[in-house]
């Protein structure tokens, strides 16, 4: 479209929408034009920012995200951080993407090509391009605002870390030059590390993009207008509010369903957009009812769906590098002709990635550097839906005898693994990709389940509801989720955060000896006189017994304990322990036996890495079938762990 008719458009377009009171506060606004040129498998853009200065301190330089940067050489920080692989695939040498700014000034000023310089705030490796420092000829002042024209080249790799390209199919995620977010009058912006996601400020995107009039689209936010270019091209033009980020595909196999889907409590209006590529047209069923299931839960238990869409991507199985993935209003999820009804991947992944427009999309943490925030409490909601939703003991895999939750395979994961890391720490300093993923998105998750059952369902549902309500667009931390739990539970639970979230030590009660020996009558020589002749002994109306329990904590975690033990003849005893030294006895006297002891009766200690031990019987039964099950755990968690998400 002609500049000029784009300008009317853009003015008419915005004045003819609704008031509605923005959700966050608008730091940026991007205009983007975006062509994508199938034959050079790039997008050429031109992007107008408006960047306010929101902090009291002039700003004399920007900082720029340049993500695609990422797969430029096999030396950038994402590559060498995972030894130039991702999800086991190796990025195509022939195909390597970039960003390249063509042009940077600001609007009616300074031209600011030739003060672009890349920076390496994290790590100091030169030839790592993703974060550009360009300094202003002017400071902007505090309150103010900067207008910004680029001219950028997106080169798509071929995909194999969520943006790129796969023969027609193409996903332009962080595809633009993006700005970072100015935070106490410094900047934060971090390098593209392998196991980081993102952070930006909120604002209004409108986005136009062109492309080969046989190819379908799919975007963030609503689609406003579509213009036949009559040069083999189309148009499509999106917007929305209230996000922060954009992306977008385009595949000519795309199948597109539209569905219109609505909650009377809470108020829920929203359009449903399917893109699914034509290979995979019989999972329609399940990802539309999974969408909607995801709907549903989070409108329910955190807060309603706020956007007039949202669009769900399924890519071709040979382009699964870009499935599984949010953006705002948009995602990726991942799906094969050949899965069995009963392997429930396609709806754990979309209704894993729905999830994310809450905590990523919504209340939208700093993933670099606090990513259990996203992915943790995601994984914890995603647990939650899909058993509520596909059955508490087969949410995962349910093949005939064979039956494994969603929950079962996440606990499997953490038991089965090294403790190297806690779970607070930064995305790009964890041992390997393997803990980031096991601490911020497992281990995370049993955290918040393991909190739920020990503050009870009703008030861990109200402290996940004022978190959504009091922090959502506004940029939470650690902190600030602890204060909500705090505050909601009237505990103090700072005990249980510094041991679970900030230690990677193992928690490890077991149910030491059980012991029910006879009380001997007195015998022996005592002051010089025989005692009890052993013949009487036999006429003792009743034998008694001392019994035994001791409890050892054989992990370094310290959580308080519950003891349930059980007499031969029914009697029942609760005993609490707080758990804090190495071990503990209980002792009693009865005319009877014991039976058994069992510690955690109410199963509250999900992190416990050996539950096996938590009971014992006097007399041992077989735990070889648990064991078996374990196994076979162990293997599918294989196969989901490279799915990654
Ligand atoms: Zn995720």
């Amino acid at each position: 479209m002609k500049k000029p008719m784009f300008v009317v458009f853009v003015f008419l377009f915005i004045f003819s929408l609704p008031c509605f009171a923005a959700m966050s506060k608008h730091i940026v606004d991007y205009r983007i034009k975006a062509k994508l040129t199938p034959e050079e498998k790039a997008v050429i853009g031109y992007e107008i920012l408006t960047w306010l200065n929101n902090s009291d301190t002039p700003v004399s330089e920007l900082q720029f995200h340049l993500y695609l940067n990422a797969f430029k050489n096999n030396r950038s920080t994402f590559l060498k951080e995972r030894g130039g692989i991702s999800r086991s695939i190796k990025p195509d040498e022939q195909n390597w993407g970039y960003n390249e700014i063509r042009k940077i000034k600001i609007k009616n000023g300074a031209d600011l090509t030739t003060a672009v310089e890349y920076i390496q705030p994290d790590d100091g490796n030169k030839d790592d391009q993703t974060v550009m420092r360009v300094l202003l000829p002017e400071p902007v002042l505090p309150h103010k605002k900067i207008i910004l024209e680029i001219e950028f080249y997106a080169k798509l790799p071929k995909v194999f870390a969520r943006a790129g390209f796969e023969n027609n199919f193409y996903m332009a995620s962080q595809w633009f030059p993006k700005i970072g977010v100015l935070q106490e009058g410094k900047w934060n912006c971090h390098q593209y590390h392998s196991s980081s996601e993102f952070f930006a400020d909120f604002g209004v995107y409108e986005v136009e993009i062109t492309v080969p009039e046989e190819y379908v689209v799919g975007a963030t936010g609503k689609r406003v207008k579509e213009i036949d270019n009559q040069d083999g091209t189309k148009t499509y033009i999106y917007y929305q509010e209230d996000i922060h980020d954009f992306a977008w595909t385009a595949c000519p196999d795309f199948v597109e369903f539209h569905e219109s889907y609505s909650l009377d409590d809470p108020p829920v209006k929203t359009e449903i957009i399917l893109l699914i590529h034509r290979s995979h047209l019989k999972l329609k069923k399940r990802y539309l009812d999974s969408l909607k299931n995801g709907i549903e839960f989070y409108s329910q238990n955190y807060g309603a769906y706020p956007y007039p869409t949202i669009t769900l991507v399924d890519p071709p199985l040979k382009a699964a590098g870009a499935g599984g993935m949010e953006y705002p209003t948009l995602f990726t999820t991942l799906g094969a002709w050949f899965f069995p009804k009963g392997l429930l991947i396609p709806e754990m992944v979309t209704i894993h990635e729905f999830g994310h427009g809450y905590w990523y999309g919504m209340v939208a943490s700093n993933e670099f550097e606090e990513p259990w925030l996203d992915e943790g409490i995601n994984s914890y909601s995603e647990i939650k839906a899909m058993a509520k939703y596909y059955g508490e003991d087969r949410s995962m895999l349910n093949l005939g005898p064979l039956k494994i939750s969603d929950f079962t395979f996440q606990r499997a994961r953490v038991i089965g693994s090294g403790r190297l890391d806690p779970i607070l720490k930064k995305s790009w300093e964890f041992y390997s990709g393997g803990s980031y993923g096991l601490n911020s998105y497992s281990k995370a998750a049993l955290s918040l389940l393991m909190l739920e059952r020990y503050l009870g369902e009703d008030i861990m549902a109200m402290v996940m509801k004022t978190y959504f309500k009091r922090w959502k667009f506004k940029h939470p931390t650690t902190e600030n989720f602890i204060e909500v739990a705090e505050d909601v539970s009237k505990q103090d639970l700072g005990w249980f955060f510094d041991q679970f979230w900030r230690s990677p030590d193992k928690l490890d009660y077991a149910i030491g000896r059980l012991r029910s020996t006879e009380v001997k009558e007195p015998e022996g020589i005592f002051e010089g006189q025989y005692k009890t002749d052993p013949k009487d002994k036999e006429k003792n109306v009743e034998k008694i017994y001392k019994n035994e329990v001791s409890i050892i904590r054989k992990g370094e975690l310290v959580f308080p304990q519950d003891v349930l033990i059980i007499f031969e003849n029914g009697e029942e005893i609760r005993e609490k322990w707080d758990g804090k030294d190495r071990w503990k006895k209980f002792k009693y006297l009865r005319p009877y036996k014991l039976k058994s002891a069992q510690i955690d009766p109410e199963n509250i200690m999900i992190l416990d890495i050996d539950h096996m031990n938590n009971s014992r019987l006097m007399k041992p039964n077989k735990i070889l079938p648990l064991k078996h099950a374990l196994g076979l755990m162990l293997d599918f968690q294989k196969l989901l762990t490279w799915i990654g998400m």
